[in-house]
């Protein structure tokens, strides 16, 4: 057994914690989160357990997205809302509080008062470029 059995999430998919379903198929199941930003606000999860976004399998994520996409078109017109925000929170410094893998849809609406974040200005073509060098040559 690994740690991610015992997420909440975990415990959510084997039905011993109710959940509001919206979606389930083989490989994905999606339920409202009991806290939403606003009404409709989903979470879409793997049944394959991940910690997150980053060990997740290729072909787990392949059969996440596409579901994402169907599931992110029934809540934009369900919830009649104006636009959507997909995220994913990975790691606790990103605010990961559930280590199984899951993307928030949450429907989004003129002035609803959810702010974005803040973004901040590179000091230089050079800071930016030099950054842009230290993602790049970690890609394999
Ligand atoms: P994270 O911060 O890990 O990206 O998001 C975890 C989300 O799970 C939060 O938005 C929180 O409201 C939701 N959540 C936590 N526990 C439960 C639960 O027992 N049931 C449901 N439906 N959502 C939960």
């Amino acid at each position: 057994m690994n740690d991610q059995t015992e997420t909440i999430f975990a415990k959510i998919l084997r039905k011993e914690i109710p959940s509001v379903a919206v979606y389930e198929d083989d490989d994905v199941y999606a339920f409202l989160d009991a806290h939403p930003v606003n009404p409709g606000h989903t979470l879409v999860i793997p049944k394959k357990p991940s910690k997150g976004f980053l060990d997740a399998e290729p072909e787990v994520l392949e059969k996440l997205i596409v579901a994402v996409q169907k599931i992110t078109q029934a809540v934009k017109i369900g919830m009649k809302a104006d636009g959507i925000n997909l995220h994913q929170n990975e790691g606790a410094a990103a605010g990961q509080e559930v280590f199984h893998l899951h993307i928030h849809i949450i429907p989004r609406f003129e002035n609803d008062g959810y702010e974005h974040w803040h973004g901040k200005s590179y000091t230089s073509e050079e800071e930016a470029e030099k950054t842009a060098n230290e993602i790049r040559k970690n890609l394999v």
